[in-house]
């Protein structure tokens, strides 16, 4: 066995699972990612600053639902009086009494109207303050889109990367013994920082601690190479 080369094959394993943990937190954690967040929760807030603002208003929406109603009642009414209008064969009392009809009608039209109109002027600071998040709204829309879209593009990017590292890590262990590749996953699992690192003639390459002259000599004999204070190995 040739450990030495082994063991620096480490550091290329641990490189390569640097990268992928890197691409993870990219993925999750990256500028697109976070301005997509960003926008989201402000979208999320306009929207509810709009239900709060609308149910400050129940009353008008009411009013003006109610309003609404009666002057579709009306314009049904006005455009069939028009068309019982349109026949020739109207004798002269008809006729009078269509067109009262529908100048009547015209009336209730104006005034509903007019109703309407003072009931938004009397509510015309909350309409305009649900006006104004609602254009908020719309100009998020877009840009919702458009960073989604530029993050749809970024993750796909980062996944075939991911898979690119993924092949050459699973290529890499493939040539590892079993414990070697035990020793990784193990020291991985522990938490150590830094699994492998190339060796200094003073320091732990791997958590930078001085290290007196036999403790080297120890760890060179030991048969993993590791740092009694860090557990990584040095190559
Ligand atoms: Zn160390």
């Amino acid at each position: 066995m040739n450990e030495p080369f082994l063991l620096s094959n480490l550091i290329d394993l641990q490189d390569i699972d640097n990268e992928i943990t890197k691409l993870i937190t990219k993925k999750s954690e990256g500028k697109t990612v976070l301005e997509l967040k960003n926008l989201e929760q402000k979208y999320k807030e306009v929207t509810k600053a709009i239900e709060i603002s609308k149910l400050a208003m129940e009353d008008y929406f009411s009013d003006k639902k109610d309003f609404d109603k009666k002057l579709l009642e009306n314009e049904n009414k006005l455009s069939s009086i028009e068309i019982k209008l349109q026949d020739t064969k109207l004798n002269a009392s008809e006729l009078q009494n269509y067109n009262l009809q529908k100048s009547n009608v015209q009336l209730v039209i104006e005034d509903i109207f007019k109703s309407i109109d003072l009931l938004n002027s009397n509510n015309k600071e909350g309409l305009i303050e649900i006006e104004n998040f609602q254009n908020q709204l719309s100009s998020l829309k877009p840009k919702l889109v458009e960073i989604s879209k530029t993050l749809q593009t970024e993750w796909k990017d980062i996944d075939s990367k991911m898979s690119q590292q993924e092949q050459e890590k699973s290529n890499l262990i493939s040539s590892f013994p079993d414990e070697i590749k035990l020793l990784y996953d193990e020291l991985k699992s522990q938490g150590v920082e830094i699994i492998a690192a190339y060796k200094n003639d003073t320091q732990c390459g791997c958590c930078g601690v001085s290290l007196t002259s036999s403790e080297m000599d120890n760890i060179q004999e030991s048969k993993f190479q590791q740092c009694p204070y860090c557990q990584g190995i040095l190559v």
